[in-house]
């Protein structure tokens, strides 16, 4: 039974053995709860599209409507979603449980970050987004997983050219303190009010479901992000203003290594 709790009445070790304990099972049940939690907001996601799914595919059975090719594109749209979500689901289960194998080597992250910014730059001109990059030209070499990394970096851009308009901006730069490797990443978009701050990175957590499912997301790309983030020993943090932007910035511990490229 998770709910059994030992009577505290004594300060000796006895007393301090039954504090423990008492916290053991708190944790537990808190865990629990978590599982539970998670395992109902997973059906909640998936029967969304999966309702849709099979209304669409019963209408055309039932000759209720046509096979046009909006009416396919659709289904296969949320068909798409669904294998969206299994594959993240996936992703954020194995690195939870800390069974995410990492290759860490020493890496060129400026190189990295004008790899994803060469791959993501179609989309932003597409969007008339500007996308940049301002790298200092001495970075040290960060011990980091490449794939990784650049899907935390990936994850980050497609959200900031996801809420910024037309004839914004979206920058990546760095920063080197004193055994420390900052990375910022940047928008002028919309911005994320302060009460949704700090739980942007919860699993299934989204601003605005209605308009965020238009725009493919469920709400795991950011705690994707996190576990990423702090697989590497890392930690992510936000700072926003509506209306003029935000600023999601990864805080790397930094081993002393050779620099990576010359000044
Ligand atoms: P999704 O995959 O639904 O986008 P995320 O976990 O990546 O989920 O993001 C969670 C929520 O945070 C999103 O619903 C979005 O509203 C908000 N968000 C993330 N990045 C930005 C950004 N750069 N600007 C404004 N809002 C953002």
């Amino acid at each position: 039974d998770l709910g059994v709790r030992v009577a505290v009445s004594s300060t000796d070790e006895v007393g301090e053995l039954a504090h423990a304990f008492n916290a053991m099972a708190h944790a537990r049940q808190r865990s629990e709860h978590l599982r539970a939690q998670l395992v109902s907001d997973v059906a909640h996601e998936l029967r969304t599209p999966l309702t849709n799914l099979r209304c669409g595919l019963e209408a055309l059975q039932d000759g209720l409507s046509a096979p046009t090719p909006e009416a396919m594109g659709s289904l296969l749209e949320e068909a798409l979603l669904l294998s969206r979500l299994v594959d993240d689901l996936q992703h954020l289960a194995i690195a939870e449980a800390g069974g995410l194998r990492m290759r860490r080597e020493p890496l060129d992250v400026g190189e990295l970050v004008q790899r994803v910014l060469a791959g993501m730059s179609p989309t932003a001109a597409s969007r008339g987004i500007a996308l940049e990059s301002q790298m200092p030209h001495a970075l040290p070499a960060l011990l980091a997983d490449a794939t990784r990394l650049g899907e935390v970096l990936r994850n980050l851009l497609a959200n900031a050219l996801a809420h910024t308009p037309s004839g914004g901006r979206v920058r990546v730069h760095a920063e080197v303190l004193p055994g420390v490797l900052l990375l910022h990443v940047e928008d002028t978009g919309r911005g994320i009010a302060p009460e949704h701050l700090d739980k942007v990175f919860e699993r299934f957590y989204r601003v605005d479901p209605a308009r965020s499912r238009a725009t493919g997301g469920v709400g795991l790309g950011l705690a994707i992000v996190r576990q990423l983030v702090e697989a590497h020993g890392g930690q992510v943090s936000v700072e926003s203003t509506v209306g003029e932007g935000s600023r999601f910035s990864l805080r790397f511990p930094l081993d002393a290594g050779p620099m990576t490229r010359a000044a």
